[in-house]
């Protein structure tokens, strides 16, 4: 095992495990998190499962990847790679992603300004394995030998071997990144690391059949065939939905009915669905927000229209497709105006931003952020507020799709500075913020100790950041609320406060954005928020 000084060479080399992330190493958190003998313990890979799975990579493991049996399968999984990268570079192929990706492989001037704005890199130590030049390097190397077969690639561009390890790591090293795309922002040329982490992972999906289980098999397969990736049928939301409603109504005192399948409505809202179960005063507030405001929408309870979950943008563009045609679909069925996407950052991505490159002709419907609809609704005059109820410290997450990628920065913030009076902003925010640590499907993985992984790395510079923007009133004397306007988000802050008991030292609790609307309304009644049952 290698601690720090990785070769390119190193990848390939049949050994156990390459790297290796020592606590000691993690970068520092604030008081009282600052003592590494506090740090949680990781759960430690059993010996029966590393001999059945390729564990050749780190401390941990996102895919659990069977050991192929013999050469033969071996081979047989390293000529697939191959013959999967060679159609990311075909028009027909890869038409959504070809150019960026050319100038990526083509257009890299190895200057490193990209290495420091990645916070899986810095959170680790700068551990080599996680340097992001290392694995765009790796895959460089590679489609330079074996796909374009350059005359001397390996004294041109620098050798590598492939070979089943080399394969295995890279897949789980795909699953190292959240595509958060920080590193992008930076790169003076436009080359896009996050991309090639992108392409790796629909090689590995489409090519050869491997992908995270909780965002393929649990995700978009089942999103597919029963209609969500929470498992509900439309008739088990509706039940849901209803349940939701007779709570909202007893907690505001005011009388809230979903609407659902009116035909010809101004918007169809699309939730995350994983709100409904996990975070249910979200739709809730969503219903009483709507209602108040007096607003023409409509929620389908066509299968997958009730669920705006779309993994397929982090793993599988094919699946991205079905889903969003659905989408699309329900909404066209309905005559609606347009789709308004809630609180969920990769479903906003998915389908205003990337599907515009499948929903063409009918299926183009206008489709918008809830956040610029709340804005327009917050500063309206048709709903009553009292800021005084919000009076409490509130900052907030930017969630990467949202934000870096798609550019909604400032109504949320607008809402936020009118809202709560003691509002802050984390350091750095807005399209410089760090991702919660959980992108790209990692808040929703939990296999082995992959969890381990994803808070005390992935997630430990969006801790700090929190922690710092409460650094005025740390202790938990002094209730504070974390705003974090996004569903995968959320489960992945939920996942890192607990982890580090953050509840209890520092009384913080986390929710969305509408929650604090709600929470400011004159016509409901005190106390829409609660303190004691926020996870
Ligand atoms: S991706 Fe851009 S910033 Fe990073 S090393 Fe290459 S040229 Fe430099
Ligand atoms: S996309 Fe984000 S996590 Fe991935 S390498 Fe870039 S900065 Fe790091």
């Amino acid at each position: 095992m290698i601690k720090n000084k990785l070769s390119i060479k190193d990848f390939g080399k049949d050994t156990d495990q390459l790297a290796h992330v020592d606590l000691n190493d993690l970068t520092p958190l604030p008081p009282p998190y600052d003592k590494v003998e506090d740090e949680p313990k990781w759960k430690e890979l059993k010996p029966e499962y590393r001999e059945q799975f390729e564990c050749s990579l780190d401390d941990t493991v996102a895919l659990g990847i069977p050991k192929p049996k013999t050469p033969g399968e071996e081979k047989e999984l390293v000529d697939k790679f191959v013959s999967g990268l060679q159609k990311l570079f075909q028009k027909e192929n890869n038409w959504p992603f070809l150019q960026q990706l050319m100038l990526t492989l083509e257009h890299c001037a190895k200057c490193q300004t990209c290495v420091d704005a990645c916070p899986i890199y810095e959170a680790s130590g700068r551990n080599e394995v996680y340097r992001l030049t290392y694995r765009s390097e790796i895959w460089r190397r590679i489609v330079k030998k074996y796909v374009q077969k350059k005359p001397f690639a390996s004294f041109t561009d620098g050798d590598i071997d492939l070979n089943w390890k080399t394969v295995a790591r890279l897949m789980e090293l795909s699953y190292r990144c959240t595509i958060c795309r920080r590193c992008a922002q930076t790169c003076p040329i436009g080359v896009d690391n996050a991309l090639i982490t992108h392409e790796l992972r629909k090689v590995f999906s489409q090519e050869m059949g491997i992908a995270a289980k909780e965002i393929h098999e649990k995700g978009s397969v089942l999103q597919l065939k029963v209609g969500s990736s929470t498992g509900m049928n439309s008739e088990v939301v509706k039940d849901n939905i209803d349940f939701i409603d007779e709570d909202m109504s007893e907690i505001t005192g005011l009388t809230i009915k979903s609407r659902w399948d009116v035909k010809g409505a101004d918007i169809m809202l699309l939730h995350n669905a994983g709100e409904i179960i996990a975070w249910p005063e979200n739709p809730g507030a969503f219903a009483i927000i709507l209602e108040a405001a007096g607003i023409s929408w409509t929620l389908s309870s066509d299968a997958v229209a009730y669920d705006g979950i779309n993994y397929g943008l982090w793993y599988d563009d094919a699946q991205l497709a079905r889903v969003a045609i659905k989408h699309a679909q329900a909404a066209r069925k309905l005559g609606v105006k347009k789709i308004v996407i809630g609180e969920c950052g990769h479903a906003h991505k998915a389908l205003t931003v990337i599907a515009d490159r499948v929903l063409t002709g009918d299926l183009n419907i206008p489709r918008e952020s809830a956040m610029t609809l709340l804005e327009d609704i917050v500063f309206s005059g048709k709903i009553k507020f009292d800021p005084s109820r919000n009076n409490f410290p509130v900052t907030l997450h930017d969630p990467c799709n949202l934000v870096r990628l798609m550019g909604v920065v400032e109504p949320q913030r607008r809402i936020l500075r009118y809202l709560c009076p003691q509002f802050r902003e984390m350091t750095p925010h807005g399209v410089h913020n760090y991702c919660c640590g959980g992108g790209s499907g990692f808040a929703i993985m939990s296999p082995n100790n992959f969890q381990n992984w994803r808070v005390a790395v992935s997630g430990r510079k969006k801790l700090k950041q929190v922690l710092d923007a409460f650094s005025d009133c740390p202790g938990p004397e002094t209730k504070k609320y974390l705003c974090a306007p996004c569903s995968n988000c959320k489960g992945q802050i939920r996942d890192i406060l607990q982890y580090y008991n953050v509840k209890e030292k520092s009384n913080i609790i986390y929710g969305g954005l509408v929650e604090l609307i709600v929470n400011a309304m004159v016509d409901v009644k005190p106390g829409f928020i609660s303190w004691d049952e926020s996870f």
